[in-house]
């Protein structure tokens, strides 16, 4: 069990879209690994299933290990949102993430120059590892909201695919460029406050920019994590939904406002430290198996 929760924390902290460095699984979930002889790649089979699985709504395990039972859809389009890339059919998650979904959108559409938010990859129909992309949307609690912001939300489907995000990012992510807007920071803020936020991966200009920016409260802070990458889009990661008995929430960000890290991360854009001749090379890793992933994870594919 010991190393297996180890696994857990490392995949996570590899995880390239929505992992932290500085983090470890928190209170144990109702996790077992009784499915231990099945050697088939999980992304295998959860890439090729349509539909959600007829279950009640659970989120199951880890954001970079699980599944998600009775999943449900985000329309493709609503009055103050559109799903993107439609053909990926990724706009499923957990009722608790498609109701944050639709409230924050309400909240951009108040903005300046925002009709809304356009919505990017959220989970599969059953969530689990993907053929292409995302190490962590395993468990439709994560959800990537473009930076791009909308000013029509009657795309059709063939705009959904060919329409692309912009980048907000100057010299490698060391700052914000031209397009970051105070509504930017005025919609991480909103979405850093909802209680139903664990935390929110963006490029590290972008959190010091709103470190310096930010008036009175900076307790939302807290919740906007450096990461790489996430500068044409931004990924909020929900707390494990109430009384998922099956799910794992990671441990909270350290305390406080995480202004002095990220601009640490700054600093180590501009002037990279020098490699340490010690690292021993990770090993690669396989893709996930099912037995790698919980127990309940094969009824949510049987289901
Ligand atoms: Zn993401």
């Amino acid at each position: 069990m010991v190393r297996f929760s180890i696994a857990i924390a490392l995949i996570a902290a590899l995880a390239s879209c929505g992992g932290d460095k500085a983090q470890a699984p928190a209170a144990k979930a109702n996790i077992s690994t009784q499915n231990a002889g099945d050697t088939r790649v999980a992304k295998n089979v959860f890439g090729h299933i349509s539909t959600a699985s007829a279950q009640r709504s659970e989120p199951i395990g880890g954001y970079a290990r699980g599944c998600q039972a009775g999943a449900v859809q985000l329309p493709e389009t609503g009055p103050t949102w559109q799903a993107m890339r439609l053909s990926r059919n990724r706009n499923w998650a957990q009722p608790i993430t498609v109701d944050f979904v639709q409230d924050l959108s309400r909240f951009a559409a108040t903005q300046p120059g925002w009709d809304g938010l356009y919505v990017g990859d959220m989970s599969q129909p059953r969530g689990g590892p993907m053929l292409t992309g995302h190490a962590s949307h395993q468990s439709g609690l994560d959800i990537d909201v473009w930076m791009l912001p909308p000013n029509r939300l009657n795309l059709d489907a063939s705009e959904r695919e060919n329409l692309s995000s912009i980048s907000m990012r100057r010299a490698s992510g060391a700052f914000t460029n031209d397009s970051w807007t105070p509504q930017h920071e005025a919609i991480l803020k909103r979405a850093a406050s909802d209680p139903r936020v664990a935390r929110i991966f963006v490029f590290p200009g972008a959190k010091v920019a709103m470190c310096k920016n930010a008036k009175g409260d900076r307790s939302w802070l807290n919740k906007i994590r450096p990461w790489w990458g996430h500068h044409y889009h931004f990924h909020v990661r929900l707390k494990c939904a109430p009384g998922a008995a099956n799910c794992e929430n990671q441990a909270p960000p350290p305390a406080g406002d995480g202004c002095a890290d990220a601009q640490v991360w700054v600093n180590n854009i501009l002037k990279p430290p020098p490699p340490n001749p010690n690292a021993t090379p990770s090993k690669p890793r396989g893709p996930l198996t099912l037995a790698q992933l919980p127990s309940q994870c094969m009824s949510v594919i049987n289901n």
